[in-house]
Order: C-alpha cells, then sequence, then structure tokens
C-alpha cells in the first residue's frame, strides 16, 4: 500500500486514559494463559497481582476493573458503618469518585490543605476526641493529586502522616493512581513511597497505557477482605487475564518512559506561559498542566469549543480553567501544534 499524505491527527490533551494498548501488549494478550478468576483463579492475573504487589512493596495484591474500585474496596475492607475517613478536601475519591461516601456508610471527611498534602495541623485537630461522635477508621492520600495539578506528595509529608496515623492505630490508604509518575518525578522506586502507607491503589489504564484495570495493594488479610468485597460488587471477572497480559506489561515496561510526558507537559507550560500575560499555566512536577483562562474573556466551554476547532482536545476544569494531561501518544510536535492552536485562538478573540 501507498503511504498517503494524513493530516496531523488531534491532538488529545483531555487525559492519559486515551492511551490505547502498546503491541508489546496486544503480544502478551494474545499468548497469556487462562483460567476462570472466580473459580479456581486466572494465572495470569495472579501473575500480575503478585508482581504488582512486589514493586509496591506489599505481600498481596488484588487485580480490580478500575482505580475507583480499587478505592472503593479500600474502604470496604477497612472501615465499619459510621466511621470516618479523613483525605484531602480536593481528593479524587472524595470529589470525583464519591462513591465511598455514598455506597458505604462512613463518613469522608476533606481536610484542607496545599499542592495535595493535607495540613497536618488540622489533620491532628480533626483526629483529636473532642473533633467528632465518629472513629476515624481509615486516612487517605493522593499521589500524584490529580486535582492540584499533578502534584507530587513530598516523602516527608507522607511519613509525618504516617506517623501521626500509625501512633492512632489507623491504617493509611493511597490513592496511587498516578503512582509511578510521582514516584518519577522523586526519582525514587515506588515502593519507597508506599512504605509509608497500608494499602496503595495502582491505575493501569492512565500513563501506564493499559486498556484497563488496577491493582490493590496491602497486606494479606485486608487484600483476602478485598477479594471478597470485590465478588459482591460484582468485579470479579473471568478469563480476566487477557487484559491482566496488559496490565503486566504496564508495570513492568512502561514506567520508565513516563519522564517523557513530564517533559512534555513542561514544554507546553513553558509555550503556553509565553503566552503570558492574556494565558497562565502551572508549571508542571508530572504530566498534568492547568491553564488559567479568567484574562482571556472567554469561559472554558467556549475555549474547548474553539480548541476543538483548531484539532486540539482538552477538558474544562471549572468556568475558567482548562486541564491538560500529556501521554504516550503527544509527541513534541504535537505540543508545538498545541500552543500555535491556543495563539491563534487567543488572536481570534
Ligand atoms: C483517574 C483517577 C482515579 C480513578 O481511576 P479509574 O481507573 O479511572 O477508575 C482515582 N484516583 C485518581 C487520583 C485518579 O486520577
Amino acid at each position: 500500500m501507498t503511504q498517503v499524505a494524513e493530516a496531523p491527527a488531534v491532538v488529545d490533551l483531555r487525559s492519559d486514559t486515551v492511551t490505547r494498548p502498546t503491541e508489546a501488549m496486544y503480544a502478551r494478550m494474545r499468548s497469556a494463559p487462562l483460567g476462570d478468576d472466580g473459580l479456581d483463579a486466572d494465572p495470569t492475573a495472579r501473575a500480575l497481582e503478585d508482581t504488582a504487589a512486589a514493586m509496591l512493596g506489599k505481600a498481596a495484591g488484588l487485580f480490580v476493573p478500575s482505580c475507583t474500585m480499587g478505592n472503593l474496596l479500600a474502604v470496604l475492607a477497612q472501615v465499619q458503618r459510621s466511621e470516618q475517613v479523613l483525605l484531602e478536601a480536593q481528593a479524587h475519591m472524595l470529589n470525583t469518585e464519591r462513591g465511598a461516601a455514598t455506597l458505604t456508610g462512613a463518613f469522608l471527611l476533606g481536610i484542607q490543605g496545599a499542592d495535595g498534602a493535607m495540613d497536618l495541623d488540622r489533620l491532628e485537630a480533626a483526629l483529636h476526641p473532642s473533633a467528632s461522635p465518629l472513629r476515624t477508621a481509615l486516612i487517605a492520600l493522593e499521589t500524584s493529586h490529580n486535582a492540584a495539578g499533578g502534584t507530587v506528595l513530598p516523602v516527608d509529608h507522607m511519613a509525618a502522616v504516617a506517623g501521626i496515623a500509625r501512633a492512632r492505630g489507623i491504617p493509611v490508604h493511597l490513592d496511587g493512581a498516578r503512582l509511578f509518575n510521582a514516584a518519577t518525578h522523586l526519582g525514587v522506586p515506588p515502593a519507597e513511597l508506599t512504605a509509608h502507607v497500608d494499602t496503595v491503589s495502582l491505575c493501569l489504564s492512565k500513563g501506564l497505557s493499559a486498556p484497563m484495570g488496577a491493582v490493590l495493594a496491602g497486606d494479606a488479610a485486608v487484600i483476602a477482605a478485598a477479594r471478597r468485597l470485590r465478588k459482591m460488587i460484582g468485579g470479579t471477572q473471568r478469563q480476566v487475564g487477557v487484559v491482566a497480559a496488559a496490565g503486566l506489561e504496564a508495570v513492568t515496561a512502561m514506567g520508565a518512559r513516563l519522564a517523557e510526558d513530564h517533559a512534555r507537559a513542561r514544554q507546553l507550560s513553558d509555550g503556553l506561559n509565553a503566552l503570558a500575560p492574556r494565558l497562565s499555566a502551572t508549571i508542571p512536577q508530572t504530566n498534568i498542566v492547568q491553564v488559567d483562562l479568567a484574562r482571556t474573556g472567554r469561559d472554558s466551554a467556549r475555549w474547548v469549543e474553539d480548541l476543538e476547532s483548531a484539532g486540539v482536545r482538552t477538558r474544562p476544569l471549572g468556568p475558567t480553567r482548562l486541564r491538560l494531561v500529556t501521554h504516550r501518544h503527544i509527541t513534541a510536535a504535537a505540543i508545538d501544534r498545541a500552543v500555535a492552536a491556543f495563539r491563534t485562538c487567543l488572536d481570534a478573540a
């Protein structure tokens, strides 16, 4: 077949969830040993659970269809009705998922913070016996922090929260949907971060590029409880090794390239900040950039439309901001096209 010159594809900056499986993933999916995971285990799912748990420094792992389900199971397995969970006020588990708050009978209390990190004095105050009639059964962290623009919790902060929690016998869960991005930014293995938490959920279908799935990891007893609960909420699947095979490739091979996504995000941020003062972009630690549109005279819905017409897909973040996420399909040339599209839309006003 002759190669036809094509118009450049759309630059899709909506999310790193749009990433497609790699050729190596398809190869592993085709050859994966399979079983019935609900009946007597799927060997590829078990291999993924064991591999991911080891990388996260935990005794056991559980493959789940999504990171949302991993977070929900972490709460279900460790929190009773009328107990409370403390987490940062902008946490994904609190503001986006809401399931743990509405489906479990647990109360989720947001603690104000900065850059995704809870204020430690406020955390201590919320734990004081006089602060609430409810027992706190879990504290949850998030790194990188989605709503805070992909910021990474300092290791000192994670250690401080762990110290506060352990002194009171409270387990810590980490919503580590983008944990590998956080570890990449800090230049440490993921297990160095998860050493400060009891359970962790890791999303396989964001920058790591698997088509679906997440792993919840923790000690054997919590994961056994989560495995029973997973069945109750319909998360137990059958020949799930087909997709767990892609997950194995994701955890073992795809973390190493995330630094590229971070470099692309920085390139994007620099390009947009060159359009100041009309636009201002956050300086990313990982692969998420937030753009402030307040001085452009157009709201985020209008910007999303205008950029779409110029071949760039974005998502609104409230009325005056956009959220842009870099990933494996975004090249340096694509960033140049995106920045050019912003400039064109600005000048067209
Ligand atoms: C995306 C995300 C999730 C949910 O992941 P899914 O696999 O889409 O359910 C949870 N937490 C954070 C911080 C996220 O960014």
